[in-house]
């Protein structure tokens, strides 16, 4: 047994396919908001107290996201590197048929390290249904993350902390970690509300121009020459001084625990919105929140991709669904901030305590558990 807490863990299923070797785990942590929502993560050491990890978070950010899902996660673990295309396409499918008595009823899921839309379409093609997947292709009626919805979900976040700080964008600069899906839209939205974008990166290094970087012409560069380093202007730096250069916005947009202790004391911006999944610890983050730093968490500023993927299950459009990332991003931002100024602008704490209250508050309407005190 592996309670937990109040909230979970309410199934935790391995599974294992004989032809294909295929083994992996689907767990469901908490479904009082809705139907268990989580990626399917292929690794190559994946186990299952990474996926519980994984699926508790998913609660929350779900939660937080308020999309009526509960938080699941999945995990298959094979190297990706080590398949053909046609083991890889087996094993997913292997996964599926295994899991199908869960899908859609108990858990829905959707792309995470290296699965992308083409996966999600078998898992979908597999099972007969397209509502056991989101993130599938344009052909399958999907709404994939190439839309754009988190970095546009990172920008109305960081709109929503310039407006509570009374700054005004258009006299605000920013840098980018990674130039991949979220950190283009980032740049491109940024640029349409005003804010100078001053410098970027990519797994080559980072170009910085103090008078603004070209949207357009960095797309071209990066498409052409494969790197923004090749950029025809500006100075060209390492990645890791991206993050002390002077600028007012900070985006950490590709890897995991870039902001640590180490270089915390650098940092020079107001307002550090995290695009990317863990990209500082939490103490780290702490000592930046004490400086007055406005931190927005992952789980609140890259809501976009998860929120698309529920407007997706619905069926709405790419239209419609801009608008409710929208909706939901700045209020959720907007409620977080004003709850982080009654608790030392603690951010990350406030977040987690609005989230953990909305899913309480979904097990007392179903009659799970009690009202707390
Ligand atoms: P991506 O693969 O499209 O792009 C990643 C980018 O990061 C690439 O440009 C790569 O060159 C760059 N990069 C790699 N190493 C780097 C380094 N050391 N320094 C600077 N840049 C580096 O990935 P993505 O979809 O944009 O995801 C980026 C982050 O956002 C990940 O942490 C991901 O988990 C998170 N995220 C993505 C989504 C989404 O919808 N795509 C949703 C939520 C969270």
């Amino acid at each position: 047994m592996r309670k937990e807490d109040e909230y979970g863990f309410e199934k935790i299923v391995e599974v294992y396919d004989e032809k294909t070797g295929m083994q992996g785990v689907c767990v469901i942590h908490n479904t009082a908001r809705g139907l268990g929502k989580g990626g399917i993560r292929m690794v190559p050491d994946i186990t299952t107290e990474e996926v519980m990890g994984l699926a508790r978070a998913m609660t929350w950010k779900n939660a937080m996201a308020d999309i009526p899902f509960g938080g699941a996660k999945s995990g298959i673990k094979a190297n990706d590197k080590e398949l053909t295309p046609e083991q890889k396409e087996a094993v997913v499918r292997a996964f599926a048929r295994k899991i199908a008595e869960l899908m859609p009823g108990q858990y829905i899921a959707g792309p995470d390290m290296n699965m992308t839309e083409v996966e999600m379409d078998e898992v979908a093609d597999e099972l007969k249904n397209p509502k056991v997947t989101t993130g599938k292709s344009i052909s399958m009626k999907g709404l994939p993350h190439e839309l754009g919805s988190t970095g546009y979900g990172v920008v109305v976040s960081i709109r929503v902390a310039i407006e509570h700080l009374g700054l005004d964008p258009k006299n605000l600069t920013a840098a980018i970690e990674g130039f991949g899906n979220v950190g283009t839209f980032t740049m491109k939205f940024l640029t349409e509300m005003g804010v100078k974008v001053v410098a970027v990166s990519d797994s080559k290094g980072t170009i910085y121009d103090e008078n603004g970087l070209d949207y357009e012409a960095l797309m071209k560069t990066k498409e052409e020459k494969r790197t923004v380093t090749a950029y025809d202007k500006g100075k060209v730096f390492g990645t890791k001084e991206l993050f002390e250069l002077p600028v007012d916005i900070l985006v950490p947009g590709a890897r995991p625990n870039v902001i640590t202790d180490e270089n915390v004391e650098k940092v020079k911006a107001k307002i550090v919105a995290e695009a990317a999944n863990l990209p500082i610890p939490y103490e780290t983050e702490k000592i930046l929140m004490k400086k007055g730093v406005t931190v927005i968490p992952d789980f609140v500023s890259n809501a976009g991709g998860v929120i698309s993927s529920w407007c997706e299950t619905e069926g709405m459009d790419e239209e419609k669904m801009f608008k409710i990332v929208e909706e939901k991003v700045s209020n959720n931002t907007k409620v977080m901030l004003e709850h982080a100024d009654k608790m030392e602008k603690d951010t990350r704490k406030a977040a987690l305590e609005i989230a953990k209250q909305r899913v309480h508050d979904a097990m007392v309407e179903k009659g799970w558990i009690s009202k707390k005190e």
